[in-house]
């Protein structure tokens, strides 16, 4: 065990693990806080529910977290947030980072969400997206957190007891040494957060070796892709290139989908074009009372071999006029009850890879599966890997709901074939 993460939210968790692996350290991801005894790992993930919780909450799953990572043997600590540093008014990542410092007995660390692949760059502690500026991308409308600032020093800041200051991009540039002399300098003003300019993966990978000694980092997914390397360098670690090799393959596929992006009604009409065998669930049916999953599994029994799909996927039209007959809650509720029992009717029946789109309805079919710890496998697409359910025969791919390209679900299942 070497390195412990520990992510604010569920798909984020599946993000930094991809990344893990993708360098090739074996990793495992654990949902909430670890009860029981931790898997082998080289790396663990523990996803939390933290970006939006109370602070108080975020908090205290941090350090319980850090506590059983602690207990687990790992030697470096991360704290994994969104690449669009993403936090309420209030503000989450600021009081977790501190609380993790503090409970490290550590006096510094760093902060850099840059996912440069994905266009999240960092330049004078200002966090961009694509060509924009953070504050003014669609971030600015988030409905749970909205960014209107791009100035990463300030917006941790109004966060943080400590001070914060910037490593920029002339030391970041100059490489290791400049950045690690560019830290101590901070420190000796009493800095105990640096957001570091990333503009490039090169400058992640240059920031990963100048952090080889803090005992905890900050940062979006980025980060992790250049720590495997050095902990080869400390001889802690030989990099597998296997990593992401899971152990079974085949068998019955589904495809459950709670999620309304975008990216997703792409892929169900996609999935529908194509012929495949796909089942709209009726939310209005749902709120009557009918047994309408039971109505589903009987279709399912009626397609026989074929993978199917099983979704409440629908316009946003359509949406808004169920939620405002259901109310919001009550609609997701519903649909997320019904596409969990529809999820163990088809365990029943067999299914052993299951693709789940949506983060929320994820959360609720992991949580109705009873699954607590995924061994994280190959990518599917970028943030999305394979998973295994650890001592069961059964592979999930998790899909966060603007991830993917438009025949990912296609895509995700002749992966496993
Ligand atoms: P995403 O990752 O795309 O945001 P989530 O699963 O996190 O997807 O959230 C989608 C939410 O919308 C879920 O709570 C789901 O139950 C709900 N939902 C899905 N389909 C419908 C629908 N047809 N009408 C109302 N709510 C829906």
């Amino acid at each position: 065990m070497i390195l412990g993460v520990i992510a604010d939210d569920f798909t984020g968790a599946t993000d930094v693990a991809s990344m893990l692996v993708r360098a090739g350290m074996r990793t495992v991801l654990v949902m909430g806080v670890p009860t029981g005894p931790l898997p082998d790992a080289e790396a663990i993930v523990v996803a939390l529910k933290s970006r939006t919780a109370p602070v108080d909450e975020a908090v205290a799953d941090s350090v319980a977290a850090l506590h059983c990572l602690q207990a687990a043997g790992a030697r470096q600590f991360y704290f994994k947030y969104c690449s669009t540093f993403d936090s309420t008014p209030d503000g989450n990542i600021g009081p977790v980072a501190e609380a993790l410092l503090n409970a490290l007995g550590s006096e510094f660390t760093v902060a850099c969400p840059a996912l440069p692949e994905n266009g999240r760059t960092v330049y004078r502690g200002h966090l961009f997206v694509g060509d924009q500026l953070l504050s003014d991308s669609g971030m600015r409308h988030h409905p749970l957190t909205p960014m209107t600032d791009a100035n990463l020093v300030r917006v941790l800041q109004a966060q943080c007891h400590g001070k914060v200051g910037l490593a920029g991009h002339e030391a970041v540039s100059e490489g290791v040494q400049a950045l690690q002399e560019r830290f101590q300098a901070l420190q000796e003003e009493d800095v105990r957060f640096a957001i570091v300019d990333a503009v490039d993966t090169a400058a992640l990978h240059t920031l990963a070796l100048s952090c080889a000694d803090l005992p905890l980092v900050t940062a979006g997914s980025g980060l992790a892709l250049g720590l495997p390397a050095v902990y080869q360098a400390k001889g802690w670690l030989q990099p597998d290139r296997h990593a992401a090799r899971l152990t079974l393959a085949g068998g019955p596929a589904a495809v459950l989908s709670g999620s309304c992006s975008q990216a997703t009604q792409a892929q169900v009409a996609d999935w529908l074009l194509a012929g495949r065998p796909g089942f709209q669930v009726d939310v209005r049916a749902l709120a009557a009372g009918e047994p309408h999953a039971q109505h589903i599994l009987q279709w399912v029994d009626s397609q026989g071999e074929a993978a199917v799909l099983v979704y409440a996927t629908a316009h946003p039209a359509e949406v808004q006029s169920i939620q405002a007959e259901l109310g919001v809650q009550r609609a997701g509720q519903l649909v997320e009850e019904c596409l969990s029992q529809v999820a163990l009717g088809l365990m029943d029946r067999g299914v052993r890879r299951l693709v789940v789109a949506g983060g929320e309805t994820s959360g609720a079919v992991v949580q109705a599966l009873g699954v607590q710890t995924l061994r994280i496998g190959p990518t599917i697409d970028p943030g999305v890997p394979w998973t295994q359910a650890e001592g069961r025969e059964l592979l999930l791919a998790l899909k966060s709901g603007n991830f993917g390209g438009t025949g990912f679900f296609a895509k995700a299942l002749a992966l496993t074939e």
